[in-house]
């Protein structure tokens, strides 16, 4: 053999070889191998070692090997003195964690994200300003129980009480988890005739609890109620069980769930670390069902209030398909005062992720308003205005609501924080004014102290009044008489740059505290609109 002859030969080995062995795409989630050669799986606890396959992989043995008391739980985790408080406080809202979800917790870490969702603390029983039961007011727009018509064209539409686990935070604790409370086949032939009068209703959101946990025959038959309703376009399920029970999202589901299309589902993670080899192949058997998957998050102190978790969070997420699609400012609710975290917090987080990372990978940051207007997004043409404890907003009526920030909050510990440690860099793109270090949570401008207190907004104010000329309307309380500051035209300090002439007539000059409005014979913005 020459060498020519001998390239040849190696070049049809090589030919053959690729063609005999199949593809394999190490990048899909779904298909991600364990050390054995295996797909993929998650630690498990070790009191559940002996458990064979068969039943651990069974969403019916794991719902009923679900654990809920102190004793069971101090066999699996570490917990603290205030955890042993939380566990044993008489009026608690439900504990119950499947022990697939469990085991994902670091036994000996007590910050562990999500130890902190499903673990009570000591702390959730104490009151805060603005806390109510049901801080949506749903039990007040609700015209058949479980059915909150809200909004014009859609309705939230509970099935049942039940979750696969409890989270601490939940919204309707008010009634989720108590067994006494469920809705049942009476209930669901109301809600279900109450849509069949009501034919501006064209979406139907299925929650709960969990419509996921009820047996597959019932809540398949919510499922044909619905689409035998002419004028209901699109159903889709708010579920948490693919986080907690991936294990339930089987062939068999999905099968049933395609015919009752078009159908969406929004699931519920918080945390990178909940999503999982198991999760990623339940995800993937819902996309090839056909179902849109999105998520929903809630801002929580303690477990993702951080820049650099959120940005690891929507990128699993969408490298498992599923799309962010809110991010909760934390509900006004009982229980939930130590995960609250103001809501320059989250607005730290949404700047942290605009530009930096995919259109696709960003939720939309939004409060429900306290007192039942809806989602509202944090945005300007909403934001009506922002003190320093409270947020006052309008939704899509004009109806107003008011945010009460908290009025303490833990920062989140950097030093701690193996994400904020492991963040990548960005070259020459480090963000506005430092926002992306994680540690600032307000915007102010340039120059303001470093220190982030609540109040200390006013303090600057006060202090160096020249910084804060206000735009002319209303009197300001000890200014008046005080002439107003009139900008110069020419160089501006320090920028070498020129400030364009002014044009045409000279501004017209206004008293102190008088509103800068148009005068006879101005121009009027009704009239600019006509010149348009
Ligand atoms: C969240 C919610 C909806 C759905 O709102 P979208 O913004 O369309 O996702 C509908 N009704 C109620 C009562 C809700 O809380
Ligand atoms: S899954 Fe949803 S409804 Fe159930 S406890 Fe968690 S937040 Fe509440």
């Amino acid at each position: 053999m020459d060498a020519q002859e001998i390239q040849t030969a190696v070049a049809r080995q090589a030919a053959v070889a690729a063609e005999a062995a199949p593809f394999v795409n190490q990048r899909d989630p779904a298909r991600v191998l364990g050390l054995d050669g295996r797909p993929a799986v998650s630690r498990r606890a070790p009191i559940w070692q002996d458990v064979p396959d068969e039943k651990w992989n069974d969403w019916r043995w794991q719902l009923s090997n679900r654990v809920n008391d102190l004793e069971e739980i101090e066999q699996i985790l570490e917990l603290t003195d205030e955890e042993r408080a939380g566990l044993a406080a008489p009026d608690k809202f439900r504990v119950d964690i499947t022990p697939y979800f469990i085991s994902l917790i670091d036994p000996k870490n007590p910050d562990d994200p999500i130890r902190r969702q499903v673990i009570p603390l000591g702390r959730e029983q104490a009151a805060f300003t603005g806390m109510m039961e049901d801080s949506l007011a749903e039990d007040r727009h609700s015209p058949v129980p479980g059915l909150v018509h809200r909004y014009p064209d859609r309705v939230l539409m509970l099935v049942t009480t039940q979750c696969a686990s409890y989270c601490r935070y939940c919204t309707r604790s008010r009634i989720v988890g108590d067994p006494t409370l469920n809705f049942n086949r009476k209930e669901h032939e109301a809600q279900l005739d109450y849509l069949r009068r009501t034919p501006q209703v064209r979406d139907v959101l299925i929650s709960g609890g969990d419509g996921l946990t009820l047996a597959p025959k019932l809540f398949e038959s919510i499922l044909r109620g619905l689409r035998e309703i002419p004028h209901i376009e699109i159903i889709r399920i708010g579920s948490r069980v693919p986080v907690f029970l991936p294990q339930r999202i089987d062939d068999q589901l999905c099968e049933m769930l395609q015919q009752y299309h078009p159908l969406w589902i929004n699931l519920h993670f918080n945390h990178p670390n909940e999503i999982t080899p198991e999760v990623s192949r339940a995800v993937d058997k819902l996309t090839r069902a056909g179902l849109p998957v999105g998520n929903q998050s809630v801002l929580l102190a303690g477990v993702n209030d951080c820049v650099h978790i959120q940005r690891s969070l929507v990128h699993k997420l969408v490298e498992n398909r599923i799309r962010p699609y809110y991010l909760y400012q934390c509900d006004l609710v009982e229980g939930s005062g130590h995960f609250r975290t103001p809501v320059g917090k989250g607005l730290e987080i949404m700047e942290g992720l605009r530009g930096h990372t995919s259109g696709y990978a960003i939720p939309t940051y939004v409060i429900d308003a306290p007192g039942g207007g809806g989602k509202i997004p944090v945005m300007p043409n909403y934001l009506i205005s922002y003190s320093d404890h409270k947020v006052v907003l309008r939704n899509y009526e004009g109806y107003i609501t008011t945010y009460e920030e908290p009025p303490t909050y833990q920062q989140h510990d950097r030093a701690a924080c193996s994400y904020c440690q492991n963040e990548r860099s960005e070259p020459g793109q480090s963000g506005v004014l430092g926002l992306l270090e994680g540690e600032r949570m307000w915007i102010e401008p340039k120059g303001f102290s470093e220190i982030h207190t609540r109040g200390n907004t006013e303090a600057h104010r006060l202090q160096d009044p020249a910084k804060w000329i206000p735009f002319g309307v209303g009197a300001i309380e000890g200014s008046a008489g005080a002439p107003l500051r009139v900008i110069e035209s020419g160089p501006v300090a320090g920028s070498g740059e020129e400030r364009p002439a002014p044009t045409g007539e000279p501004a017209p000059a206004y008293g102190p505290g008088e509103e800068p409005r148009p005068r006879e014979g101005e121009p009027t913005a009704s009239a600019h609109g006509e010149l348009l």
